[in-house]
């Protein structure tokens, strides 16, 4: 950079829109000239920084903001990557980092270089002011999250363990952002996330010549299996978390939908309420009472005129983080029976219990700004990098506060065509994320 102004911590959007006008799709990332910017803002404002990579084009970037040593080290960390925007129908250039409209449109805006943004600008301002916290803060701008971390968290958390020792808890994605129901306007903080899983299920029955009808064949029993998945649910399960959260919101809006609510917790009820809630909420909270799995790809056959023996079914599942994989192969049993194979794959057992320490804090700082919000923990159904963190005892609170209008799915908006961030939401989120540097005993 020819000239670094450190004083964009205090027009958050600016930072965005430069961060944005890095394309960073992965693959291949290629997060290296991203990096070097944010290092160019931290090193001027005093700050020591370190380059660590498993591939030069895609290193990932740590500083500290030395604290009192009165308190553990709070983590905040963000990836830079983005995924792709191509065949999407944009209003403005994804890569242009446009403001119109009241807000920054772009690749990332939500997810997640909204939060590089607000914790770099937390962090140049703790330097202007001399913001000397309980405790150290340790950034991680990390490379790589959106196909798995290879190049990121995961070999940070494998290579590279020491930059995270003794961190309890970390601040980073996929929440914080409102939500509105029955007209309140919800903040939610994810504390937890549900564990990716695959599975694929082998169906065998007999092979022939195409000319001869072949009963249950296997890709009939493929097809049975389909049609049950598509009309059954797997069990519900209440985890301690959505409890609370559907307690908190049923205990803030008003009757019928509050009831409503309150029965999601009834697990003879959950689906019907499900239904019912379904025109307002969409299908937001469907995956956190259940294991999901979606018919992904089929392997089968291989000549026009030979019924195959054998048909493959790959299935994307999602498993609560209080139960397992073995949990998820007993429901699938369960719904399709026992005539064929299952093979769970690519499973990893991430934390099961979410630590809800920081949650009171956290949803504090948020009311001293507004003060009619009402913060909810979630747990999302997604998963992000904080899987990898989770190994090392880490609880990460997905907490970007993005204060969006009635009717703005963040959801909807992530990874899709229009991805856009209110301009004001971004102020507000930096305050927050600031506050909580300043706030945190560990
Ligand atoms: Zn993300």
């Amino acid at each position: 950079m020819s000239s670094v102004d450190i004083s964009i911590y205090k027009r958050p959007e600016e930072l965005l829109q430069n961060l944005i006008r890095f394309d960073t799709t992965n693959p291949p990332g290629n997060e290296a000239p991203l990096m070097e910017y944010i290092d160019s803002l931290l090193t001027a404002a005093g700050f020591e920084t370190t380059f660590l990579a498993k591939d030069p084009a895609r290193p990932n970037l740590v500083t500290h903001l030395k604290g009192r040593g009165e308190a553990p080290p709070l983590l905040l960390y963000g990836h830079a990557d983005v995924v792709t925007a191509a065949n999407q129908n944009w209003t403005y250039p994804p890569f242009e980092g446009r403001i119109a409209d009241g807000y920054v449109w772009g690749r990332g805006a939500l997810d997640m270089k909204c939060g590089l943004a607000m914790m770099v600008a937390s962090l140049l301002r703790a330097k202007d002011e001399n913001l000397q916290p309980a405790g150290d803060v340790i950034f991680g701008a990390m490379c790589d999250e959106e196909t798995g971390g290879a190049y990121g968290a995961k070999f940070l958390v494998r290579e590279h363990m020491d930059i995270f020792k003794d961190v309890k808890y970390a601040i980073s994605e996929f929440g914080g952002y409102t939500m509105y129901i029955d007209n309140k306007k919800f903040y939610l903080i994810q504390v937890a996330e549900k564990h990716h899983c695959s599975a694929e299920i082998t169906f065998h029955g007999p092979s022939g010549h195409g000319s001869v009808p072949i009963k249950d064949s296997a890709m009939y029993k493929m097809g049975k299996a389909l049609v049950e998945l598509n009309d059954k649910k797997l069990p519900v399960h209440i985890s301690d978390v959505t409890e609370k959260m559907i307690n908190i919101i049923a205990s803030h809006i008003s009757e019928p939908e509050s009831t409503y609510f309150k029965q999601l917790l009834n697990p003879k009820k959950t689906n019907e309420m499900l239904e019912i809630i379904k025109d307002k909420t969409g299908n937001f909270f469907d995956p956190l009472l259940h294991n999901t799995v979606n018919a992904i790809m089929v392997k089968g056959g291989e000549r026009i005129n030979v019924v195959p023996g054998e048909v493959t079914l790959y299935l994307d599942g999602r498993i609560l983080p209080i139960l397992n994989d073995n949990d998820l192969r007993d429901e699938l049993i369960n719904v399709i029976g026992h005539d064929c194979d299952i093979k769970i794959t690519n499973y990893e057992q991430a934390k099961a219990d979410a630590d809800l320490s920081l949650f009171d804090m956290l949803s504090d700082i948020l009311k001293g700004k507004e003060p009619d919000c009402i913060p909810i923990p979630i747990i999302i159904s997604a998963s992000t990098d904080a899987r990898l963190l989770a190994k090392l005892g880490i609880q990460t609170y997905g907490y970007l506060p993005i204060d969006l209008p009635d009717g703005f799915s963040f959801m909807s908006s992530v990874h899709a065509a229009d991805e856009r961030i209110p301009v004001k939401s971004l102020y507000s989120g930096t305050d927050a994320i600031y506050e909580a540097i300043k706030r945190y005993r560990g």
